[in-house]
């Protein structure tokens, strides 16, 4: 998305003259989702935003002079509390949508993602109050995501890659990137809710053995997952 497309879209002012942009949202959005470990290097920013390495620094500039995240050269961006604010509240207005399009329009949870990704931008704060209350005020997206309150944080949980050998928990949290990998996780079981015992990690940076103890007819299997879907699944906190 550029910054031209702004036609139609929510932009967000958050002080007099000062608006967030749909393309400023997408970045602040992808700050807070990489960032949890610290500051998120602009090369980062662009292979996961699909933009070249140059716009992603401008683009860090740009938000830096808004106050809505610190750019340190050669150290990368991290979120101000404005910042953040702004994060969250797209984020919210994802997992919104996700779960309306899921529950109320019945598109799968394979589907629901790319959808809301185009339509975050474009949800006044009145229609997303009505959804909110349409669905019941839901705690989650149908990824497990916790849907964050107005001005509330998001705690984590350990991925299935974090979860040491013998260990068992229940499914929290599935990255929704990827249609095909949560069709996959979902013919094996593994959904929010779930209970998984993490088996073996394999040796040399191997892939991960979880079995299955509860969900359905998937139940007691044993499954190898690659690290990429280990990494991708989370267990409560
Ligand atoms: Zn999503």
């Amino acid at each position: 998305m550029t910054d031209t497309e702004t036609d139609n879209a929510t932009t967000v002012t958050i002080s007099p003259g000062i608006t967030i942009t749909p393309a400023m949202q997408d970045y602040l959005k992808a700050v807070y989702q990489l960032g949890e470990m610290g500051p998120v290097a602009t090369q980062q920013l662009a292979e996961a935003l699909g933009v070249a390495a140059p716009s992603a620094t401008n683009m860090a500039k740009r938000l830096h002079e808004l106050g809505l995240l610190t750019h340190a050269p050669y150290h990368g961006v991290t979120l101000t509390p404005a910042g953040r604010q702004a994060a969250l509240d797209v984020v919210r207005r994802h997992r919104l949508l996700e779960t309306y399009l899921a529950e109320a329009v019945g598109l799968g949870w394979d589907e629901v993602h790319d959808e809301a990704e185009r339509l975050e931008h474009y949800l006044s704060e009145r229609l997303e109050a009505r959804l909110d209350s349409l669905l019941g005020f839901p705690a989650t997206d149908p990824h497990g995501d916790p849907i964050p309150r107005t001005g509330a944080d998001l705690a984590q949980g350990p991925t299935l890659l974090q979860t040491p050998a013998g260990a068992e928990g229940t499914v929290s949290r599935v990255s929704d990137r990827d249609p095909e990998q949560l069709r996959y996780l979902g013919a094996l079981g593994i959904v929010p809710g779930a209970r998984v015992a993490v088996v073996e990690h394999l040796p040399f940076e191997g892939p991960v053995r979880v079995r299955v103890l509860t969900s359905g007819n998937a139940r007691g299997k044993e499954h190898v997952l690659g690290r990429v879907l280990a990494g991708a699944v989370r267990l409560a906190s």
